[in-house]
């Protein structure tokens, strides 16, 4: 039901597979070293990840959780005792590493790689309108030391793959390092549309190469590793890549090499939320680029809606479905994506207007059930129970185990 390129969506959204916004608002808390503890949230499919480095010299955060679980982050941070972070770590730029950062006010020097502040204001994340506090203080290319609790931190950018920002952050002395999406809890990774499926093997073993063979590998989702693992995903990484590239030599398309199972060998890796047939997505991908659009539509109708609201925005999308098919890629998220924003924002009149827009216009998409639930939370937040109703209902009928749409019309019920 996902494809691979609404994967990032899918994470955006906070959606996991039918099973809802994140299930669990608490962080629990795992010490690995006396300074190190690793801070997760469960989202359902898959958890997300933050480090915790406790010292003499305060608190030093890498990532900090999506928007959402951002209260309880800072819940469980006040609980060292050691006051607000000195410094914020992001590995990359999606909003479940970055979430978090604003919450702590504009104290922390926060650090990032040098493409994520005009990430953060481009394309969808336009929507999302961050306060400045979510932004770098300071950014980097290539390398940074930084030397906090006593011991050298050794920040070193692994660009390429997951995406063209990511960063991996060393704990020298502690022997912990934080490898976000470069592994992904050693599952199959995730590609974003500025990441390259083709470069998973050279960084990864570029980060074999830079960490000692006794290191403790946190990942930005799921479980932690060791050196020896990061070995065995990288040869997984060689072998399906190879698997898939000897595949589409002899003429089987993407559809043929997934009904014939040609990573059956691999399925463990399948534990997040990638699975086989999307990793084979993923890597056909790679290996036969589309000359399909890959300009979205979130920067156009950013601008118009500022200027002339929500309609004149929808006015445009349609104009440019129209007009501009072959420039621009049209899916059937962006309405679903850029309304979700909205109404995170308290924008709801607006949002309501995208969500109605996206289930019209794509009344077949996967997440059709998804927008609907969100179109139901809208109306009932403006007071509407009648429409709040129809489209908790509409919800339930698309995805009759969507726990959210049911929570939705009990409360109506209540209210
Ligand atoms: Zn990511």
């Amino acid at each position: 039901m996902k494809n691979a390129i609404g994967l990032v969506i899918v994470l955006a959204l906070n959606l996991g597979c039918g099973a809802g916004p994140a299930q669990d608002s608490g962080v629990e808390v795992t010490q690995l070293t006396d300074r190190v503890y690793v801070l997760s949230t469960d989202q359902g499919e898959y958890t997300t990840n933050t480090i915790a480095f406790v010292g003499e010299d305060g608190i030093l955060l890498v990532d900090t959780q999506a928007e959402d679980d951002a209260e309880a982050l800072r819940l469980a941070v006040d609980a060292f005792g050691r006051g607000t972070p000195k410094y914020i770590i992001n590995t990359h730029r999606h909003v479940e590493h970055v979430g978090g950062n604003a919450i702590f006010g504009e104290a922390p020097i926060v650090i990032a790689h040098a493409l994520v502040p005009e990430k953060l204001k481009s394309g969808s994340y336009l929507f999302d309108e961050f306060p400045d506090a979510t932004f770098p203080d300071m950014t980097f290319c290539d390398s940074l030391s930084l030397y906090f609790n006593g011991e050298l931190v050794r920040i070193v950018a692994v660009p390429g793959s997951h995406d063209d920002n990511e960063i991996m952050v060393h704990f020298t002395e502690s022997k912990v390092v934080h490898l976000s999406s470069l592994v992904n809890g050693f599952n199959f990774p995730s590609v974003d549309s500025d990441g390259d499926v083709l470069r998973f093997p050279e960084l990864v073993a570029r980060a074999i190469e830079l960490l000692p063979e006794d290191v403790v590998i946190v990942s930005g989702h799921n479980d932690t590793g060791t050196w020896r693992d990061l070995h065995t995903y990288h040869d997984m990484l060689v072998q399906t890549t190879d698997i898939v590239r000897a595949g589409l030599a002899e003429g089987k398309d993407l559809a043929t090499l997934q009904a014939e199972n040609v990573l059956e060998a691999w399925k463990s890796y399948a534990g997040s939320y990638v699975s086989t047939d999307e990793w084979i997505e993923y890597l056909v991908g790679g290996l036969q680029p589309s000359d399909e659009p890959t300009k979205t539509v979130y920067e156009p109708l950013y601008y118009v809606w500022k200027d002339e609201g929500a309609d004149a925005a929808l006015a445009r999308y349609l104009e440019l479905r129209r007009d501009h098919p072959d420039e621009y890629k049209f899916d059937e998220f962006s309405l679903l994506v850029i309304g979700n924003k909205l109404l995170a924002r308290d924008h709801v009149e607006n949002a309501v207007k995208f969500l109605a827009a996206s289930l019209e216009e794509y009344p077949d998409s996967p997440y059709s059930y998804y927008t609907a639930y969100k179109l139901g939370a809208a109306y009932k937040s403006l007071g509407d129970k009648e429409q709040a109703r129809r489209y908790g209902e509409r919800s339930l009928e698309l995805n009759p185990e969507f726990a959210a749409a049911r929570a939705l019309l009990e409360e109506l019920e209540e209210m």
